[in-house]
């Protein structure tokens, strides 16, 4: 009997059958916007369809120009545009999968000078005033969806999916906020809703009744002048009458300030709210946000809050993540920890999406690990992220592999980061390379700290040593008051009522947050609700409230030399949630600091030219670091072949994507 019995079973739609209950979200690559790189999307979904997935839907595509988001995007608008699709559905039929297009109109949030909305009111993340549609313009909208979504179902499709959420143009008609109207589109909430409703009428129309038709609703909008409960139950039954197959969730616009799917939203935070709406519709209705793993899905289908599961980033990171569910190999799964580095902050960098743990997501064609055709004999020292994806790719590809680790556990500076609130999900990646190291066949070593005559008789030697923290020349610096990051964090070194935190990148605002959190524990739903003001829609419109977070046990300052805002350097789908964070728990932040000294009294530093004492019991030194590779050189005098990767390499802007995409890289060639 599987441990997932609702997750796994078929789902008859009537003219068609999903072989299971997941779809995998809508999640825009960088390979849609051109089909020279179809062959390389098509390699993309097949791989996910071979691992077992039910129904995948695209990235979007706009039904007209003025919907790109931006110029020369992803559109599906001719015949021919059509034709090179096929490249992308065929492989996915033959892997026994199925595949929706995401029809996507950005109105608003398209960032080009064509841009249209409901009302001529500028989106505040777009600089880009959008123009009113007139009544001919909304109808010729209605049109272009239907006509793309008949193109859809001529290169193979065997449905789409409407972007009816997140802010879109179909969004900012449904809400008053974008929507001031006074025709027939605008002016009450059943007349903000024709437009979807239509949208859905003309598409089943146009593309036929054995055509899925997923239809994207947001059930929270998350922002102020947000729809109210009501008007979603309406819009959702309308939809269903109008021909929609399947109701996916939404959660908030993209302008929304209340975190959706970053790390520190906990697991299935929003099942809730589609559980909310089930009982309204006769059709299936399908659930997402936050559900990485097998035992959260089949909870939330065995509890009754959906009919499927929508899950798009866990597949970035593990293409069998279906497959491992099926056969008992959950602990195989590769799990998206939701940090977002490589994905949607690629995305907004125009960058190729791909994924931190799983660097050949997006890169199918390129980045192989093929058997080796000589396997040798390969140290790997260090097991932080950097070393174990080496070693375990290397031994995936035939070679033997011999993993060292002076720790007693592995994970490297992993196994800090997993210990701050909100950041629960990074033991997944250690727990994951355990077992991989296990599977693979890694000879591991811990609590061994290798010196260079240690590795001789091997034919490789991979340094992934790491980095130690950095320690400021500074008077006082060896004052007991002054502790490092690792010392609070991993040691658990008692920590004062008032603190200074030196340093105010990734880490420093990590450890800012570890110092002010108390209380519940950081993936308490109801403690998460209150501390970013979410509240049930039937309570206030767009679920939102007044935010009320737990007080910080301590009064922080976090400080930097530099004069550019904190935490700056963070990504750009998390910094502004950390910036958030601190600000609630009233974090004073400092730029432009110079440390003086460090003393009985306190920290003293000097801002704008005057000095001031920051009278604290603790000082915590978070001030970067450096690479630890002293071994280097004595294995190079050896004659040993050395490679050095992850934070042994370069110190300076490391983290565990260039630690994991390297370490991979290296073992595709070794
Ligand atoms: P390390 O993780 O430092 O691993 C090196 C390993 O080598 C260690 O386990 C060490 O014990 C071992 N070693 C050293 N010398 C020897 C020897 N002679 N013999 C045997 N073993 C040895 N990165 C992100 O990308 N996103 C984040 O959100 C993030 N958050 C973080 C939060 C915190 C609080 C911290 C501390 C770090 C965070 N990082 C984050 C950074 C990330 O953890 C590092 O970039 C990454 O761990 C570097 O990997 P690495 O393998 O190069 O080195
Ligand atoms: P970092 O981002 O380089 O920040 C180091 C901080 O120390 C800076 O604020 C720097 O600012 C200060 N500093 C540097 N030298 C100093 C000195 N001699 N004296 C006093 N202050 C000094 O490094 P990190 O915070 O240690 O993080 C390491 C890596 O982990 C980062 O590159 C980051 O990518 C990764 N990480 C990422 C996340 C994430 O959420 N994505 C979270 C944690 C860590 P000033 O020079 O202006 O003072
Ligand atoms: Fe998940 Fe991070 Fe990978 Fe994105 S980069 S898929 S958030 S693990």
């Amino acid at each position: 009997m599987s441990p997932y019995p609702n997750l796994l079973s078929p789902l008859d739609l009537g003219f068609t059958t999903l072989r299971n209950r997941v779809l995998m979200g809508s999640m825009h690559t960088g390979l849609e916007d051109k089909a020279a790189h179809f062959p390389e999307l098509a390699e993309y979904y097949a791989e996910r369809a071979r691992g077992g997935v039910g129904l995948i839907v695209t990235g979007g595509f706009a039904p007209n120009k003025t919907g790109w988001l931006l110029p020369l995007a992803s559109k599906l608008t001719t015949s021919a545009e059509a034709r090179q699709h096929r490249q992308l559905t065929a492989p996915v039929h033959e892997a026994g999968g199925k595949i929706a297009l995401q029809v996507l109109h950005a109105g608003r949030y398209a960032y080009h000078p064509l841009s249209v909305s409901a009302s001529s009111i500028k989106a505040p993340i777009n600089p880009f005033r959008p123009r009113a549609l007139t009544n001919h313009g909304v109808k010729q909208q209605i049109n272009a969806f239907a006509n793309c979504a008949a193109l859809a179902r001529e290169a193979g499709y065997d449905g789409v999916e409407i972007m009816g959420s997140e802010g879109y143009l179909i969004n900012q008609f449904l809400a008053e906020r974008t929507n001031k109207r006074t025709d027939a589109w605008g002016g009450t909430p059943e007349k903000r809703r024709r437009f979807a409703v239509e949208i859905v009428k003309r598409i089943r129309e146009k593309a036929g009744d054995d055509f899925i038709i997923i239809y994207r609703l947001s059930m929270l909008d998350l922002v102020p002048g947000g729809q109210r409960w009501e008007d979603v139950v309406a819009l959702a039954q309308e939809v269903e009458s109008a021909g929609a197959t399947i109701i996916n969730t939404g959660i908030g616009w993209h302008e929304a300030r209340v975190p959706t799917i970053v790390t520190s939203v906990p697991r299935a935070a929003f099942t809730w709210v589609t559980g909310k709406l089930k009982p309204h519709v006769g059709i299936p209705v399908v659930t997402s946000n936050r559900i990485n793993m097998p035992q959260v899905a089949e909870e939330a289908l065995s509890n009754g809050d959906a009919d499927l599961v929508s899950m798009a980033r866990p597949f970035l990171a593990d293409p069998e993540w279906i497959r491992k569910a099926e056969t008992g190999r959950e602990d195989e799964i590769n799990t998206c920890i939701a940090c977002n580095q490589a994905c949607l902050d690629h995305a907004f960098k125009r960058k190729l999406v791909s994924c931190m743990v799983n660097p050949r997501a997006g890169h199918e064609t390129t980045l192989t690990l093929a058997p080796t055709r000589r396997s040798k004999h390969v140290a790997v020292v260090g097991a932080g992220p950097a070393g174990l994806s080496t070693a375990t790719a290397l031994a995936e590809r035939g070679h033997s592999v011999e993993l060292f680790e002076a720790d007693d556990e592995i994970g490297g500076q992993f196994g800090i980061a997993r210990k701050i609130p909100g950041k629960e999900e990074f033991a997944e990646t250690i727990r994951y390379y355990r077992r991989r190291v296990a599977v693979t066949g890694v000879k591991l070593h811990l609590g061994t700290r290798v010196t260079a005559g240690d590795l001789t008789g091997f034919d490789e030697v991979v340094l992934a040593t790491g980095v130690a923290p950095r320690v400021p020349s500074l008077p006082g610096i060896d004052h007991p008051k002054v502790l490092s990051y690792v010392d609070v964090v991993r040691h658990g070194k008692p920590v004062g009522e008032r603190v200074a935190v030196i340093g105010a990148g990734g880490i420093g605002v990590d450890v800012s947050e570890f110092l002010t959190h108390t209380g519940s524990p950081a993936l308490d739903l109801d403690a998460w609700m209150a501390e970013w003001g979410v509240t049930d829609p039937e309570q206030a419109a767009g679920g939102l409230t007044e935010r009320r977070p737990e007080p910080s046990p301590r009064q922080v300052f976090l400080l930097q030399r530099k004069k550019s805002g904190i935490g700056s350097g963070l990504g750009k789908t998390s910094g502004w949630v950390h910036r958030a964070a601190l600000k609630a728990k009233r974090v004073e932040q400092i730029t432009g600091v110079t440390y003086e000294r460090i003393d009985d009294d306190g920290l003293h530093i000097t801002v704008d030219g005057k000095p001031r004492l920051l009278e604290v019991d603790t000082v915590v030194v978070c001030a970067g670091q450096e690479p630890v590779r002293d071994l280097a050189d004595a294995l190079r005098a050896a004659g040993l072949p050395v490679h050095l990767i992850g934070g042994a390499d370069v110190a300076a802007e490391l983290d565990a994507k260039r630690a994991i995409d390297q370490g991979t890289r290296l073992a595709a060639t070794l």
